[in-house]
């Protein structure tokens, strides 16, 4: 059994100016791709695995046509070198946008069905915060998404993948693909399945996966920072009983759709400045507060010092800022060194638009890297320890601070840019605060513009109705 391994891993915000190149993916290739850890599962399997490319980049704005044409030739370089072959298991994100491209995903997944032709199978992962087209349907024969937000299941949705494919193809049985769009597109902050009613509903599905000609339930919360038509909720299902999947998949649709007002966020949000003010009279610390419009994880551009400016303003002490991507800034501390007093504007370094400080720090201390992207810096003004970084990236885990210097425990506020906290922060968090900050992933969703929208969504539009209906992948179509 010989099955071909590729894809492409990332979430682009629509509205995030700032373009993924290739020097912002990390990608492995060939022998790479089988030696990644996130690929180790698949020397359980009775089956010869056929690496070609995978890429993979923290989420973002949109990635630079050039850098998406390069990648996707060269998986289907890949694909062609190892032909013939039974199967082919693509490890996808779901949330990409490309340079003047909707639906890349389907682009991506339509040109490797065209190039691999009718007979082989395709089965898919995703993160559940990707979005589907009837295009990727049509292209695909089985489909599996993360249960969990945050996602501690990433490995076991690969598996599932992986399993009904040996298995088709073990058994020469091959599956019926179906989905049913649900207009609802939410945040993953609104949506976390550690919350309810996300986490009822996600119970719900290793329980249909046991109903027999059920392979696999999935649902998908869809990404709300996309404005393009195919952002949608959904419940995609793969297994043999047509009529039962039909049925399952109208029963979680409808189940979704009757819970879309309750999904709220897990933690108390506020405006900036009502949050900074609430941090500062806060008996409790630390106060951990998500600055949660600027996330890079979440596709946020990751240099905006607005919620900065406002604990300058409110005179925060006790405060560690992690962190405000910055190269400028952080090359300026390097020049000056540790002890030194700089004026600085820290902000806007890649989005022209986000808003900036200007003010006196001092630098306090210096984590150099033999990579100019890795250098950070620590600044310091007035009560404010500020973390200031080459590249974008959060700082998420307990080890983030401490190679700095930093100890998030003893401040009395800690900034991050960040969603619903890391399965690290949110255990210190004395309380957790949300900051309904501005950027590029506003988690005010309803305040963006929604121009590509093409029907009816929740939460953009209220007081619609909706009744699921089912759509067959073409390839589950009975042949005429
Ligand atoms: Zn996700």
């Amino acid at each position: 059994m010989r099955i071909a391994v590729g894809g492409i891993h990332i979430e682009c915000s629509t509205y995030n100016p700032v373009l993924n190149e290739e020097k912002d993916f990390r990608i492995v290739r060939q022998a790479e791709l089988l030696a990644a850890p996130y690929f180790q599962f698949l020397k359980d399997y009775p089956a010869t695995f056929l690496p070609t490319v995978h890429a993979r980049a923290i989420a973002g704005g949109p990635v630079s046509r050039a850098t998406y044409d390069k990648l996707k030739t060269e998986m289907l370089d890949g694909l062609r070198a190892h032909l013939p072959f039974d199967g082919l298991y693509l490890a996808m994100h779901g949330a990409m946008y490309v340079e003047g491209m909707e639906d890349a995903e389907g682009d991506w997944i339509a040109a490797a069905r065209e190039l691999v032709g009718d007979e082989c199978p395709i089965s898919v992962s995703y993160d559940l915060h990707g979005n589907v087209s009837q295009k990727i349907i049509d292209a695909i024969d089985m489909f599996s998404t993360y249960r969990t937000a945050p996602h501690i299941d990433v490995q076991e949705t690969m598996q599932r993948a992986v399993s009904m494919l040996v298995k088709s193809l073990q058994t020469g049985v091959k599956p019926v693909l179906l989905w049913s769009p649900i207009p609802v597109v939410l945040p993953g902050e609104r949506t976390s399945t550690e919350d309810q009613p996300a986490k009822d509903l996600y119970a719900r599905l290793p329980e249909s996966d046991k109903v027999d000609g059920v392979w696999d339930s999935s649902l998908m919360v869809g990404y709300v920072w996309a404005d393009e038509p195919r952002a949608t909720a959904a419940a995609i299902f793969t297994g043999t009983d047509e009529a039962v999947l039909r049925q399952q998949a109208t029963q979680l649709a409808q189940a979704y759709w009757d819970a879309r007002d309750d999904f709220v966020f897990g933690c108390p949000t506020n405006t900036p400045q009502a949050c900074v003010a609430q941090a500062i009279a806060s008996p409790t610390h630390p106060v951990v507060l998500a600055d949660s419009g600027d996330n890079p994880t979440g596709g946020g551009v990751g240099d905006r010092a607005d919620l900065l400016a406002e604990l300058i303003a409110q005179r925060a002490d006790g405060v560690i800022v992690a962190g405000i991507t910055d190269a400028a800034a952080t090359e300026a501390a390097f020049n000056a060194g540790v002890g030194a007093t700089l004026n600085l504007i820290v902000g806007a370094s890649l989005d022209p638009s986000s808003p900036q400080v200007s003010a006196a720090f001092s630098v306090l201390r210096l984590v150099d890297s033999a990579i100019a992207a890795e250098r950070q810096a620590v600044l310091r003004v007035d009560g404010i320890d500020l973390v200031v970084s080459a590249r974008r990236r959060p700082y998420h885990n307990i080890a983030d601070f401490t190679l700095l210097g930093l100890d998030p425990h003893r401040a009395k506020i800690v900034v991050v840019k960040s969603g619903y906290l890391s399965p690290e922060l949110a255990p210190i968090a004395n309380p957790n605060l949300m900051a309904l900050s501005n950027g590029v992933v506003d988690q005010f969703v309803e305040r963006l513009p929604r121009l590509r929208k093409t029907r009816q969504t929740y939460p953009f539009d209220q007081g619609f109705s909706f009744v699921p209906e089912v759509f067959l992948s073409a390839r589950s179509q009975p042949k005429a």
